[in-house]
């Protein structure tokens, strides 16, 4: 596959007049497409709803696209509450998957109505001494340890993640919320991340559908939803074939009409909690080659950096480059593509094959619509970059500003001493 910016040349020199880069860019035509997709995917399940993960592109103007679809919000944190609360998303739109989560978390989502995930059986009595009477309906996260395999392939390690119930406490977390008068259950796991495959869901839909099943059989719990999660994938290389999420809705139906419906389950709903199939591969980051040096390899020195897009620094994970103007020639030249961190991890692309980069050159990074922004920091004093939305009608929407020196020192302003500097 061929991977095409949503953007062009023109477009990029005409944006760069009001906006300077680096950016992040996102486009509004793809999110729809994508989500009326994944609606469309799941329309044979009554119940169905995805929870958008807000920690991978937490924007309200993107996850107000998202609730045209019927999304609703997944947090893990105080400020993702904190922001579909002020969205007027709360109550049963919201669910509430966090970890190791600290008490006052606990006492805000409850306060919002949400639908609380927990991730370990002390969480119970955790929760009950914050909130008094535990909510009706409570979800539980699970994790059967070992590795997650599909055929003969394994595709992640649930056995050592932090994450979720064994077994033998899902079985007896449920038995506590009955005694505790928990009314209605929800069951949530997430075990294999950025899958690109078809067969992910499924496989993992029908070990949650079977353990729902005995979970009734030999707890009596009243089973309302199973929460599918996160992980799947988009192709970020550019020879990988993408999802098909319509495959993925019907391999899901077929084990929920092989599993649940003979066992009287066939009113359960299915959740999603999609962060990267929702929204990576329909944003950019947007940077010019400022310089270019000719040491020991050949340098392209970008006006982005890590700061910007962490997942190649962190985990050397590949993002696809366009050289904007450039699409049809030869890559021919062999570059590292850095940016300006004193940190020689700092680096967009390691000998990557791209034609022929002069300075003023505007680069595309693919697929950084999740977990691109989201993941910023300000190592080195670097400041984050605004975020765009290119929108259907072709305008360009400043969806978020860029950073300035005075929020980077905002938190100083406890300090008095400081008044006589004007950031
Ligand atoms: C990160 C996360 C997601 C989203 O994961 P993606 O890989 O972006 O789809 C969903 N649920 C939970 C609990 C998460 O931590």
């Amino acid at each position: 596959m061929n991977k095409i910016p949503f953007v062009t040349k023109e477009q990029i020199e005409e944006i760069v007049k009001t906006y300077p880069t680096p950016f992040h860019i996102y486009d509004e035509k793809g999110i729809r497409e994508n989500a009326r997709k994944l609606k469309q995917a799941f329309s044979w399940n009554k119940g169905y709803k995805e929870f958008f993960a807000v920690k991978a592109t937490p924007n309200p103007f993107l996850m107000d696209i998202l609730r045209e679809f019927g999304c609703g919000c997944d947090c893990s944190s105080l400020t993702e509450l904190m922001l579909s609360e002020a969205m007027g998303i709360s109550g049963e739109d919201i669910m509430f998957s966090s970890n190791d989560t600290p008490a006052e978390e606990f006492a805000y989502a409850a306060k919002l109505g949400a639908t609380i995930n927990l991730d370990d059986i002390t969480h119970i009595s955790f929760l009950e001494d914050i909130v008094g009477k535990l909510p009706e309906t409570i979800s539980c996260r699970y994790n059967p340890g070992g590795v997650f395999k599909i055929s003969n392939s394994i595709m992640d390690n649930p056995g050592d993640s932090k994450y979720g119930f064994t077994t033998e406490q899902m079985f007896e977390g449920f038995r506590i919320l009955m005694e505790k008068g928990v009314k209605h259950f929800g069951i949530h796991a997430f075990l294999a991340s950025n899958t690109v495959t078809n067969e992910y869901y499924p496989v993992l839909a029908k070990e949650m559908f079977e353990l729902a099943v005995r979970l009734k059989k030999e707890t009596g719990a009243d089973i309302r939803f199973i929460n599918l999660s996160g992980g799947i994938g988009i192709p970020y290389l550019p020879d990988q074939e993408e999802n098909d999420i319509l495959a993925i809705g019907e391999g899901v139906r077929a084990v929920y009409e092989e599993v649940l419906i003979p066992a009287g389950m066939g009113d359960v709903a299915i959740y999603t909690e999609l962060g990267r199939f929702m929204m990576a591969p329909y944003g950019h980051l947007v940077t010019r080659a400022i310089h270019e040096k000719h040491t020991h390899k050949e340098y392209i020195g970008c006006d982005a950096c890590a700061v910007n897009l962490m997942r190649p620094a962190m985990y050397g994970a590949y993002h696809h480059i366009t050289v904007l103007g450039k699409e049809k020639q030869d890559c021919d030249h062999r570059y590292d593509i850095t940016g300006s961190l004193c940190e020689n991890n700092d680096k967009f692309a390691i000998d990557r094959m791209l034609p022929e980069v002069e300075m003023g050159d505007y680069l595309v990074i693919h697929d950084t619509g999740a977990h691109g922004f989201a993941m910023g920091y300000n190592y080195n004093g670097k400041l984050k970059s605004a975020e765009l939305l290119l929108k259907e009608n072709g305008e360009v929407q400043l969806i978020r500003r860029a950073e300035t020196p005075k929020d980077y020192f905002a938190t100083f302003d406890c300090f008095e001493i400081y008044d006589n500097f004007h950031f």
